[in-house]
């Protein structure tokens, strides 16, 4: 049996946030010691609403490998690269426009919120809806079997599980009925990926009402110290008026205290004794939850701190992580290439 293989990946729109963590990360930590792991900075994909700002993106990208580092990712372990130098993927993602109707991809419901949450409009890039595809060729390049992401990302995925089969239909002579789990075994290059989603599946901001974001200005970051969280979390608004109102213990801040507060007694109290209205206010719970988010990232922070002022060692390595992105995209890519028809000689490229 192959090794499993985990892919997944970032925007550089801004730092890594607690959402990110809860989501996506805190699970690839985990993997690192479980299967072949990859993760992407998706600098391409920053242009799609940021063209006019490559020094903010080229910042960002480095800020992000800072944060991936402070949480635990270990890049002896996961290859951390940059997707402008595996140059597979950008190829990969030509061939799969063509296996895509146009209108399945403009279908997809994560791309409809963008362009709102993100006020485009109807002036955004042909690149934008082409990040879609792009990024069916970022997971499909490594033959990833696993993609551990938040809830938004599930239409991606299914995109993307949606092209393999067909894929490997049109091209390696895989019978419409196999099941998923057997494409690759039935010959099929790409194992269809799964959407590995983390615990916490949607983190709200502090504003309590919308998905915690980088581009919204409602994250708490790795960077943020305890003053700068509480003066945050103290903005997060219930509607609850004194603390001997019964509160809606399904609210952002009771998400907050399940996803921070470790100790499982104290969480049953505080839902208990909020439910009821038993003497307790926002403003103390909010106390208790900042206090727990400072604990977990205060040595997050101290280790970011120490690759500070270190661009060339943080470029040394999204390089030699590129490399090994490199070896693994070239072979899919020769792989895809020959089985579609298109694999007149093995080439060589060099990509140091
Ligand atoms: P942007 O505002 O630029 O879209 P973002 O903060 O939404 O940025 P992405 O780079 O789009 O972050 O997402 C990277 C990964 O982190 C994805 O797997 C996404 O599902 C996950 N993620 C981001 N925000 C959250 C959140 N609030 N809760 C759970 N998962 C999240
Ligand atoms: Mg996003």
């Amino acid at each position: 049996m192959t090794q499993r293989r985990m892919l997944t990946g970032d925007t550089p729109t801004g730092q890594l946030h607690l959402g990110h963590w809860v989501g996506s990360v805190r699970r690839r930590v985990e993997l690192q010691s479980q299967a072949e792991c990859f993760v992407l900075i998706a600098n391409m994909h920053a242009f799609t609403t940021r063209s006019e700002k490559p020094d903010e993106i080229r910042r960002d990208t480095l800020q992000i490998v800072r944060d991936y580092l402070a949480m635990g990712l270990d890049p002896e372990k996961t290859a951390i690269f940059l997707q402008t130098e595996v140059p597979a993927i950008s190829e990969l993602t030509y061939l799969f426009a063509m296996l895509l109707p146009y209108n399945r991809v403009m279908r997809n419901p994560t791309l409809k919120d963008e362009i709102k949450v993100k006020n485009l409009g109807d002036n955004y890039s042909f690149g934008f809806p082409l990040y879609a595809v792009g990024q069916t060729a970022d997971i499909l390049a490594f033959r990833a079997h696993a993609v551990p992401v938040g809830e938004d990302q599930i239409p991606h995925i299914e995109l993307t599980r949606e092209v393999a089969r067909r894929f490997n239909q049109l091209y390696c002579g895989v019978d419409p009925k196999t099941e998923d789990a057997d494409h690759a075994a039935a010959g099929g290059v790409f194992p269809i990926p799964e959407a590995d989603v983390g615990k916490v599946a949607r983190l709200p901001g502090t504003d309590g009402v919308n998905k915690m974001s980088k581009s919204l200005g409602n994250a708490i970051f790795l960077t943020d110290e305890l003053k700068q969280i509480k003066k945050k979390l103290g903005k997060l608004y219930t509607g609850r008026q004194s603390p001997d109102e019964p509160g809606d213990i399904e609210n952002a801040l009771f998400q907050y205290v399940r996803t921070f507060i470790s100790d499982a007694d104290r969480v049953a109290e505080l839902e208990r004794r909020y439910a009821a209205g038993d003497d307790i206010g926002d403003g103390h719970i909010k106390i208790e939850v900042a206090q727990a988010i400072d604990a977990l990232i205060a040595p997050m922070r101290e280790r970011r701190a120490a690759w500070d002022d270190r661009d060339d060692d943080l470029i040394d390595i999204l390089r030699e992580g590129s490399r090994r992105a490199n070896a693994l995209a070239e072979e899919t890519l020769a792989m895809a290439k020959e089985a579609a028809g298109l694999g007149f000689w093995k080439r060589s490229l060099s990509l140091d």
